[in-house]
């Protein structure tokens, strides 16, 4: 049951974590978004409002610690728990190894690997003493297969899908914390402009030609997994565009 549950979801700015707030607000949930752009969070707010239900949003960046904790804890001081943690935030900045991108490479260690492991490190406190949480990471088919100009993009998300299931065999027995690791293909979403490798033009514009998923698409398989019977754990959920073949 999701109703009256306390989510968060991390880079609800756009794409799926935006839709993902949505679709759990829709289901009953409070749900509280943080992103870099204020801007948009607000007015994810408002759609939130206007149809009812409760949001909270701040400024986070997730590479930040400080940040993260800051989030959480303003989460908990509004509503008393944090039930659902949906670590969404990420980047995409696709190149070949050899031209040497090193800030992308870090940018992408931060975000997509430190970021989650400091948001969850900032929930799962408040789980353990509810013993009932329930944490979701926006892993990638990237998490579980590699193509040339994604070495990094592609050892971020193995490192996310590892850890996700790091953290079922811990929690879930122990502490009752459910873990969901999603692998989601193709989904249309504006991922693809953080690529500055001019070589990788002509993947951008395949990519456009593709049917790709909708950002819903993957926010109601969240919704499946978080809203699955307490005693049913969804640990992965691979999602792929019927058109797209690796
Ligand atoms: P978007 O670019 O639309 O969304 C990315 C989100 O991450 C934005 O809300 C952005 O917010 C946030 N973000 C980026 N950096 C930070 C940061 N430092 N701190 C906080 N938030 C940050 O793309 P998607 O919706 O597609 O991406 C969401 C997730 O889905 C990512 O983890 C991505 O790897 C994954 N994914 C996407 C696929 C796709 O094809 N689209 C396929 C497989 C996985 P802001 O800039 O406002 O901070």
């Amino acid at each position: 049951m999701i109703k009256g549950k306390v989510a968060i979801v991390t880079g609800g700015s756009s794409g799926i974590g935006y839709a993902t707030a949505l679709a759990l607000s829709r289901a009953g949930a409070r749900v509280a978004a943080g992103a870099r752009r204020t801007d948009r969070l607000e007015s994810l707010k408002k759609e939130i409002e206007n149809s009812g239900g409760e949001a909270m949003v701040q400024g986070l960046d997730v590479t930040k610690k400080a940040e993260c904790d800051a989030f959480v804890d303003a989460v908990v001081k509004k509503w008393s728990a944090v039930d659902i943690l949906v670590n969404n935030a990420g980047l995409m900045p696709l190149s070949f190894f050899k031209n040497m991108k090193v800030d992308e490479w870090d940018r992408m260690i931060d975000v997509n690997i430190k970021g989650v492991l400091y948001c969850t490190a900032a929930a799962v406190p408040h789980m353990m003493a509810n013993k009932s949480g329930h944490v979701v990471n926006i892993s990638s088919i990237a998490g579980r297969v590699v193509f040339p100009a994604g070495s990094v993009y592609c050892a971020t998300k193995h490192a996310v899908t590892a850890f996700s299931e790091g953290l079922r065999q811990e929690l879930s027995t122990r502490s009752n914390i459910r873990v969901t690791c999603i692998e989601p293909g193709v989904v249309d979403t504006e991922l693809n402009s953080t690529i500055t490798d001019a070589s990788l033009q002509k993947f951008v514009e395949a990519a456009k030609q593709m049917q790709a998923l909708h950002a819903d698409d993957i926010a109601n398989a969240i919704v499946f997994a978080v809203d699955s019977p307490a005693h049913m754990n969804v640990n992965e959920i691979m999602v792929r565009p019927t058109a797209q073949e690796r």
